[in-house]
């Protein structure tokens, strides 16, 4: 089928066209035929680049232009919203019957603001868990959305985040009972179970525009589903190392997938050892500019170091623990076929797309912390393998586990290469999770008796697999809860959420957490400091996981404990009397220890080294613990306590940037973050009014402040520059390089 027969504006189909795209790949053609740019609903499952998003995007298009619509694109992560933004947006070009321009728009961040800015846009790209926060402020343009696109759908499965895309979806259906929708899913057994639930056609195909061959290799020996074998060679009495030799060797590259980020990171220098012999000059040349981006962006770790001299001979390795911009700067080097071999954790096989000729699962078996080892589901396996194979640049992907026996091998056969994925399940009713959906189904007006809220939560994907019935019982506990702890309450029969229920549910913090913040501002510790905050906001389930204390820091954590016994918003529980209470207690307190020594500007190496909390994971607590001291602030001004007020708001501001109480007037500034904030205080700028002062001179004598960062700080400032001096300046910044980073 051609795309410029199909029926949508022949400036869309030029806009495809320009990326290259003329024919329609066999899914699509398929989801033609089915309906999807006639309004019919659809769940399209099958795998990663058989051109799912294209689509989305002609569906999204038609709807626009066509029929003055509006689309909300729902992706489970962050950077994926990104991605599909930046597909998207190719569209701005074209112009609605009205005469104006599409407008595509992001949205992800703040999840206290109905964002009413989003009115005006005509397609939405956004995250299950915005949209959820969305809905419960009650946006507006929520009612107009004519055309929803919940893209990776198999996530339902997902006990963190399958439930809140199962409620929003069932919400958005519920408001928008005309509304289209078109649910993308990797390839599941029952995506016809999702489709019935979602009252729509269901698409199921394994067709990937490169074939796939996936197997086990045993010893030198590589045997596929096909029939096929391949001989490797044996240099290095070791599977891995073996394949990816032959896989770079034969200008390919190699995505190796390990059970955890300390055996990623292993496999990357054996790797590197391997790979660094068959470079050539110039691959040597571009992976040193690699190298120094690593090194370039954000603070130099141990962790970073490693990574930017193993990537300067073609090796990286890629797991959550590294920083986002390393994390971003590995991915873009792969994809330009720098990197040759990336060693990684499986979450990157959730994440971005990242395809590579051979993908290696080193092993079949997955670390969960507290628990042991598991072997992995065969969906997990294939969201693995399924990124063999990259478009455009091979002509075969190919997916390999490694056995080191032969019963094993037909053992992974099997259980893997010959097994279908197993069947999505709802994960709606676990208790932590649902909570918080009870509440905001009743604060935002979506239910207004217990019948009311049985209803709702009837129309979900649990009460369709498991039955209506199961879900009550859970919901009237959690309705309980809500009552006696003062969230919601009864006038006669309608149900309604107190205003503490309200902004609990609008802060998109857990009931459990409100309350727990609640008591912890009335109680107070006997002496208020930074820690008695930041352990109160990490004694919350939203602070999750807890940092686990390794045996070797009990005793420093018990000694700190001891040390700052008075400054705890509760009680202390008793090591003996409760020991797993305690271990968790500890958790907690390592994770406010951690923020604590953050805040006082400890580098990140040394919070690597002192708690081995790597850059990413301190990344995603501090954004969690930002958002809870918001929210704590919020509910002083509540619940009246306005001497701590001002408390609040300057460490959720210091937990942002990780800085001392005085840095705080100096970043506010655009491109200053805590290292260069440091630097211009320790050289007696400690105010606004103190760099308005300043020369150029003076601050281009400061460690970390080149003429760029000077220029930007003046002009933010203001204040009188010499003539002369600014025009020096703009001579060495030059044009084009206006970009700096946070530091
Ligand atoms: P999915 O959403 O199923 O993972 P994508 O939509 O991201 O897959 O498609 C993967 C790649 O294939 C993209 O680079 C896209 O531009 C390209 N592509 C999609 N459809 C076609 C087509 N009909 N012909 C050629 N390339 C296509």
């Amino acid at each position: 089928m051609r795309l410029g027969n199909l029926p949508v504006p022949k400036e869309a189909v030029e806009v495809i066209e320009e990326q290259d795209i003329s024919e329609l790949y066999p899914p699509q053609e398929e989801a033609i035929k089915a309906g999807a740019l006639d309004g019919k609903n659809l769940v399209l499952a099958s795998p990663t680049a058989s051109g799912k998003t294209l689509i989305a995007e002609l569906c999204a298009i038609k709807h626009v232009t066509e029929q003055d619509g509006k689309v909300i694109y729902l992706t489970p992560l962050r950077a994926l919203a990104s991605e599909k933004y930046r597909e998207f947006k190719k569209y701005s070009r074209l112009r609605k019957r009205s005469g104006t321009r599409v407008r595509v728009a992001i949205s992800t961040g703040d999840y206290d603001s109905s964002d009413p800015w989003l009115e005006a846009a005509d397609i939405i790209i956004t995250t299950n868990e915005k949209t959820d926060s969305l809905l419960r402020h009650k946006a507006r343009w929520m009612g107009d959305v004519t055309l929803v696109i919940a893209d990776e759908v198999h996530v339902l499965n997902d006990v963190d985040r399958g439930p809140t895309l199962e409620v929003i979806l069932t919400r958005l259906l519920e408001f928008n009972p005309k509304a289209q929708i078109l649910a993308l899913s990797a390839t599941v057994r029952n995506a016809e179970e999702i489709a019935e639930w979602l009252k729509a056609g269901s698409i199921t195909t394994e067709w990937r525009p490169i074939k796939l061959v996936e197997g086990v290799c045993l010893h030198n020996t590589a045997e596929f589903n096909d029939g096929s074998s391949i001989k490797i060679g044996g240099d290095y009495g070791d599977s891995v190392l073996n394949l990816v030799a032959y896989t770079v060797k034969q200008n390919g590259q190699a995505l190796v997938f390990a059970e955890t980020r300390k055996k990623a990171v292993s496999y990357a220098k054996k790797i590197a050892n391997a790979v660094k012999k068959l470079l050539s000059r110039p691959e040597k040349r571009s992976l040193k500019t690699v190298s120094d981006r690593i090194l370039a962006a954000g603070e130099r770790t141990r962790v970073s170091d490693l990574l930017a001299k193993l990537v300067q001979l073609g090796v990286a390795f890629h797991h959550a623990g590294l920083s986002a911009s390393h994390r971003k700067v590995v991915e873009d080097a792969f994809r330009a076929g720098k990197i040759k071999v990336t060693a990684a954790t499986p979450t990157l096989a959730y994440g971005v797309n990242l395809p590579a000729r051979m993908v290696i699962i080193s092993s079949y078996k997955r670390y969960v912390p507290g628990y042991g080892r598991y072997p992995i589901s065969v969906l997990d396996f294939k969201q693995m393998s399924g990124r063999a194979g990259r478009p455009r640049y091979d002509n075969v992907g190919e997916a390999l586990l490694i056995a080191s026996t032969s019963d094993e091998q037909d053992y992974l056969m099997e259980s893997y290469v010959f097994s279908k994925p197993e069947k999505l399940w709802s994960k709606l009713a676990v208790e932590r999770v649902l909570r918080s959906h009870v509440l905001a189904s009743i604060a935002s007006g979506f239910a207004h008796s217990e019948q009311g809220l049985y209803d709702f939560f009837e129309k979900t994907f649990y009460a369709y697999q498991y039955g209506s019935k199961n879900i009550r019982p859970i919901v009237a506990k959690i309705l309980e809860f809500l009552y006696k702890e003062g969230m919601v309450n009864l006038d006669g029969k309608r149900l309604f959420a107190t205003d503490f229920g309200r902004r609990i549910s609008e802060l998109y913090i857990d009931p459990l957490s409100g309350v727990i913040i609640r008591d912890g501002l009335y109680n107070r510790a006997d002496s208020l400091t930074d820690l008695s905050f930041l352990h109160m906001v990490c004694h919350t389930p939203d602070v999750a996981p807890k940092y686990y204390p390794r045996r070797r820091e009990m005793d420093g954590l018990n000694v700190f404990v001891g040390a700052h016994r008075g400054e705890f918003m509760f009680e202390v529980p008793e090591e003996w009397t409760d020991s797993v209470v305690y271990e968790e207690f500890l958790g907690e307190v390592k994770c406010a220890f951690v923020l604590e020594s953050w805040i006082n500007e400890v580098s990140e190496d040394n919070i690597i080294e002192r708690f081995s909390v790597q850059s990413g994971d301190l990344f995603r607590l501090t954004e969690t613990v930002k958002w809870l001291l918001y929210a704590s602030h919020e509910l002083c001004r509540l619940f009246g306590h306005k001497d701590l007020l001002a408390k609040t708001s300057a460490l959720e501001r210091r937990v942002k940037s990780g800085i001392k109480a005085e840095l705080l007037p100096l970043v506010g500034l655009r491109g200053i973050g805590r290292v260069r904030g440091r630097a211009l205080f320790n050289a007696g700028f400690r105010t606004i009014k103190s760099l308005k002062h300043a020369s150029i001179g003076q601050l281009t004598d400061i460690p970390m402040i080149g003429p760029q960062v000077a220029k930007k700080i003046k002009e933010q400032v203001g204040g009188l520059v010499r003539s002369d001096e600014w025009e020096r300046l703009r001579r060495e910044v030059g044009e084009g390089q206006k970009q700096i980073s946070e530091y």
